[in-house]
């Protein structure tokens, strides 16, 4: 499902992993908008189910529970000029699921690996006609091995907390410290969890990108794709 498929529209997919707050999101957005490709944020999905079970009272011990709602949920992805509106069941929850409650507890639910299936899945039907770039934690490892470019971005926890710290609004009442903690902990639960845990796959590009700007790193990606789309032929 490699070139072949890539040949026959023109284009190929991205994938782009990485701890928390490496700045994924952003630079995969500006890398789809530069290739007119679609952005798919796959922490977004595993964020609506986990705003879903929490509105409902169901904890991630509850897996039979857990399995049985998921089969019921229905998660778009709309792009917008912000980047990208999520829809659980036809409602809006792209804010709610950024609160610090879904943030604090997401990595929990994601470790269900029927779950992980059924989103996987679903990850993978948005990718089959190519020209996806997508950003998460198992991408280039689970959901697209064949991913035609691999980035795997990385920042050190301080870099990651201070950029988090810096978005925060002033409503927020978080130090520095506690983001840090924070950070850690969920990265802590990414990568030793069982099923597909966050790892760099052995083909992707590393990009520290603790003193890079968003515009080098995007550019760095860019230039790779278009490096790979003249050796496929594309
Ligand atoms: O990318 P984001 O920080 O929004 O992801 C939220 C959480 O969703 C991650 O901490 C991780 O537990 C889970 N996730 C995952 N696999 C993905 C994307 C996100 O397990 N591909």
């Amino acid at each position: 499902m490699t070139s072949q498929n890539a040949a026959e529209n023109g284009k190929m997919n991205v994938a782009i992993d990485g701890p928390a707050g490496a700045g994924k999101s952003t630079v995969a957005r500006r890398v789809a908008s530069k290739l007119s490709y679609v952005y798919v944020d796959t922490g977004a999905m595993y964020r609506a189910v986990t705003y879903y079970m929490l509105r409902h009272e169901i904890e991630p011990e509850e897996v039979d529970t857990v399995l049985t709602h998921i089969k019921n949920l229905e998660i778009e992805l709309i792009p917008d000029e912000s980047g990208q509106k999520v829809f659980l069941n036809g409602e809006d929850v792209s804010g709610p699921i950024r609160s610090r409650e879904v943030t604090g507890i997401v990595s929990m639910y994601s470790q269900i690996e029927e779950l992980r299936s059924h989103l996987v899945e679903m990850q993978r039907e948005m990718a089959l006609r190519k020209g996806v770039v997508m950003d998460g934690r198992d991408i280039g490892t689970t959901v697209l091995p064949d991913a035609e470019v691999k980035i795997f971005m990385t920042a050190s926890v301080r870099e990651r907390a201070l950029r988090r710290f810096k978005e925060l609004e002033k409503t927020e009442d978080l130090t520095l410290e506690q983001l840090e903690r924070d950070i850690a902990a969920r990265d802590k639960l990414d990568q030793e969890r069982e099923v597909s845990p966050l790892r760099q796959a052995e083909d992707a590009i590393v990009l520290d990108t603790t003193s890079m700007s968003i515009d080098e790193v995007v550019e760095h990606i860019v230039t790779r794709c278009m490096d790979v789309r003249g050796d496929v032929g594309l």
